[in-house]
């Protein structure tokens, strides 16, 4: 079966304005075609942008009560149609049953409840000295450009804040997980918005978020993706002066300090690594290893990632499932093979799809050791199944090595004495530190520092993005 992809502007399904092309959305499960992704051009870029335009007047102007109601309908239909949405995502982008159901479909209702939350106690209104009110307002209307790793989780996290801060949106979803975005659209519609309060087109991103970033009726841009293309986003909203939220790639470390439980730490920090099929921007791709326990820990991370289990897209259980493209899979392919002639040792894994796997984009979970943080598989992001473990020899150099790269997403410290964690953790230029495997949740902010982009989503400061703020100072 193959959905038809097509647009959703002004409140209606609608076909590209003029030529246009078609991409064939493939399952990355069985290389079978599940969508035809109609492409658009400037004329379908106007007509969302205005669409959008015309409703924000009205919009914005709703009660944060109204908007509250029309954001817990939304929740509402999240949920009822919950099962929907996990096969959708399993289905565009490859995630095992199990995977697209308990943690991608997850962060529909997971990031529009944190939302809900935080805007309960957030400061719509206040003073700003003696005879001044301050009060926030809608930015305006927002493109909203997402990738397809983990790609309801992208959508919602901005489009929650949006909606409830009263903008109007322009979602363009990626290319290679469509079906996720247009159920996003049927559920934004069933729970009632205003026609053009939401609209959702798609487009090759190169020809058209240039389009988008420069549109002068654009306000803001919130985009996920790769640096490259963020960069292109910024360096075309430029001119217009518009704010531009980037949220980019990264290269994380993950530091064992020798004092740590290393078996289980290097099993955690495995695992960690190539879930998601190594398509996580926070990934823990980096492993430095004290050199007291560093052989012990080859050994150990030799057989966790032998124990990796890759599984078949459609298949419940733990194991991870394919790439979520051909391009991705070659991608990866060329990075392992760019390791190997990198004289790093290649512990588990190597080129190849796993035994028996001969359709799909499955690749092997790889891990590397002797690996050097000058290395390209140490400095580049590969976005898939692999890992490298350098060593190092005192906690300084731990922490040079953890700095050292452009990205700044998040980081990882595996170690029994918390207090000195927390003071290495200080030292990390970082976003987000997760120490002895503590995950973070939807209130606390998401984002990098340096190259991984700058902004950050998720809860209360996902909210400010959306928004304007405005002094009235007026005589008494
Ligand atoms: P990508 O940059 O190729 O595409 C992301 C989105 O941007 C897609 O919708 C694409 O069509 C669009 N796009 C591509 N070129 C564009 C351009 N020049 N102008 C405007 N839009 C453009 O990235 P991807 O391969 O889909 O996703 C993987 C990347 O996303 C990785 O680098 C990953 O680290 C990053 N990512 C970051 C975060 C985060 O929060 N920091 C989260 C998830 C993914």
């Amino acid at each position: 079966m193959s959905t038809h992809c097509n647009f959703y502007i002004d409140g209606q399904w609608v076909e590209p304005a003029g030529a246009h092309t078609v991409h064939a959305a493939v399952s990355p499960g069985d290389e079978s075609v599940v969508g035809q992704v109609m492409m658009g051009g400037q004329e379908d870029v106007n007509r969302a942008v205005m669409a959008a335009r015309h409703s924000f007047d009205s919009f914005s102007q709703t009660s944060l009560a109204h908007r509250t109601a029309l954001l817990e309908k939304l929740q509402a239909v999240f949920e009822r149609r919950y099962e929907e949405m996990a096969r959708a995502i399993s289905l565009e982008m490859g995630a095992p049953w199990d995977w697209a159901y308990d943690q991608q479909a997850e962060c529909g209702p997971g990031h529009i409840k944190a939302t809900l939350a935080a805007a309960k106690d957030f400061p719509w209104e206040t003073r700003s000295g003696a005879n001044a009110d301050l009060v926030c307002e809608a930015i305006g209307v927002c493109v909203l450009i997402t990738p397809w790793n983990w790609p309801l989780n992208q959508i919602v996290s901005k489009l929650a804040p949006a909606l409830l801060a009263g903008c109007t949106v322009v979602l363009k979803p990626s290319e290679y997980a469509p079906l996720s975005g247009k159920l996003v659209a049927e559920f934004v519609h069933e729970a009632g918005y205003p026609a053009g309060v939401f609209n959702m087109l798609y487009g090759d991103g190169p020809h058209i978020g240039p389009m988008l970033s420069s549109h002068p009726e654009v306000d803001f841009i919130s985009f996920t993706g790769s640096t490259a293309a963020g960069i292109s986003v910024a360096k075309h909203a430029a001119d217009t002066v518009k704010r531009v939220v980037q949220e980019l790639g990264g290269k994380s470390p993950n530091i064992i300090f020798a004092d740590s439980k290393v078996d289980k730490a290097v099993r955690f920090s495995v695992n960690k690594c190539m879930s998601n099929t190594g398509q996580s921007c926070n990934a823990p791709t980096r492993l430095l290893v004290e050199r007291s326990v560093y052989a012990e820990a080859l050994q150990h991370a030799a057989e966790a990632g032998a124990k990796v289990q890759v599984i078949h897209s459609a298949d419940k259980g733990k194991g991870i499932g394919p790439l979520a493209s051909k391009r991705q899979w070659e991608t990866v392919q060329r990075y392992i093979q760019i390791g190997i002639d990198e004289g790093a040792r290649l512990l588990c894994g190597g080129l190849g799809r796993p035994e028996g796997m001969d359709k799909g984009y499955y690749a092997r979970p790889t891990v590397f050791g002797d690996v050097n943080n000058q290395m390209r598989i140490a400095r580049e992001e590969i976005f898939g199944p692999v890992l490298v473990i350098i060593p190092f020899d005192t906690e300084a150099e731990a922490i040079a090595i953890a700095n050292d790269t452009p990205y700044g997403l998040a980081a990882y410290i595996q170690c029994a004495d918390v207090p000195r964690a927390k003071r290495v953790a200080r030292r990390l230029r970082a976003g987000m530190v997760s120490i002895n495997g503590q995950g973070q949740d939807y209130c606390s902010p998401f984002g990098g520092y340096k190259q991984s982009g700058n902004g950050r989503e998720w809860g209360r400061f996902g909210l400010k993005d959306y928004l304007e703020y405005k002094v009235i100072n007026c005589a008494s």
